[in-house]
């Protein structure tokens, strides 16, 4: 058995391979939730739901979020009809009372439907009113997750890492906002000046999470700030990583990022924005996979390949060399 700690990019990237390089029945892959938010009502997962849509074979690889091919009507009206109203786009945060009432799992991270900010396609809306309806029903995230799976044919097991709300605010020189509206609507442009997630020092991994942290971890290429932050921010979590094997696969070559926001929050919370940085970041690591034009000294077992990852070769490459990674100490 084995377990993944899944952001929403890079480790679902990973996942192409692993399925391969590992039975998927032995998979596990726990999922941030951090980056989840209410959206006119519906709980949003994106980090799950790109692992479901992977697993799904429905995925949209060019973006890696949302339902390839989908259409963007409820979205395009939304907008249309918050211009036609002369409302302001946003995103538009709910009022702070608005934040801790309602249902639980959304706390600190509700915004409005108007002019919906997140690009929400009318299938991927589908999945959000399923889980939203379930988890109002009185199913728990880890159940509606595993229903959620099922429905997409996954075969490997996806975990969200709580049951409880984590919201993950980035503190910047413009003022605190939610992760997605620094992402999403800003584009990561206000500089990041910390990060605090909300709720965590009182959520709790789930029973399923820590059983799956008993087996083996790869950490995938994930942001470490904001993708396994969140997850090491729960209780019990980093204590579970620091009693198995780990291996952790970096994000950067050296000091470059693939992808997405993850250089200018590490510096943020004040670790070096290179492999040297997510070393620092992940003492609990026992071995890493760096890209072979990354000349970091750690002073951890490493291997290195290729660690760019357009195809599914490319993952078939990085997944072998974590199983070598995982030889090494296990
Ligand atoms: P997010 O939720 O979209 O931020 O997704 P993640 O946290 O999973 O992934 C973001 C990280 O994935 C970035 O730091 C990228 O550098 C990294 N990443 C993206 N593509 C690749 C790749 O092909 N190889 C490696 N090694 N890392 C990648």
């Amino acid at each position: 058995m084995v377990t993944f700690l899944a952001g929403g990019t890079g480790t679902p990237k990973l996942l192409d391979g692993a399925t391969e390089v590992f039975d998927p029945a032995s998979v596990a892959v726990v999922g941030n939730t951090g980056d989840d938010v209410e959206l006119g009502g519906l709980l949003v997962c994106p980090d799950l739901d790109t692992v479901l849509f992977h697993g799904g074979g429905v995925l949209d690889r060019e973006t890696w979020w949302g339902i390839d091919g989908d259409t963007r009507e409820t979205n395009a009206e939304l907008l249309r009809l918050a211009d036609a109203a002369g409302l302001e786009r946003g995103p538009r945060y709910l009022p702070a009372e608005a934040q801790t009432s309602g249902r639980d799992i959304a706390r600190w991270r509700r915004f409005s439907g108007v002019a919906e900010f997140m690009t929400i396609g009318d299938r991927d809306r589908a999945v959000h009113v399923t889980r939203t309806s379930l988890l109002d029903e009185g199913r728990t995230l880890t159940e509606v997750t595993r229903t959620l799976a099922d429905a997409f044919g996954l075969e490997i097991d996806l975990l969200p890492m709580s049951d409880d709300p984590v919201a993950t605010i980035v503190r910047t020189d413009e003022g605190e906002m939610h992760f997605q509206e620094y992402w999403v609507a800003r584009r990561a442009g206000p500089a990041v000046e910390g990060v605090e997630f909300s709720g965590a020092d009182s959520a709790d991994p789930t029973p399923e999470t820590l059983a799956a942290l008993d087996d083996p971890v790869v950490v995938g290429p994930s942001n470490p700030v904001t993708s396994i932050g969140p997850m090491l921010a729960v209780p019990g979590i980093r204590e579970a990583l620091d009693a198995t094997p780990v291996i952790a696969v970096s994000p950067f070559v050296e000091d470059r990022v693939f992808s997405g926001p993850a250089a200018e929050l590490m510096r943020g919370v004040g670790y070096e924005a290179s492999t040297a940085g997510v070393a620092e970041a992940y003492p609990f690591a026992d071995a890493f996979v760096l890209d072979e034009a990354d000349g970091t000294d750690l002073d951890r077992p490493v291997v290195r390949t290729d660690t760019r990852m357009n195809d599914p070769d490319d993952a078939r490459r990085v997944a072998r060399a974590v199983d070598e990674a995982l030889r090494e100490v296990a």
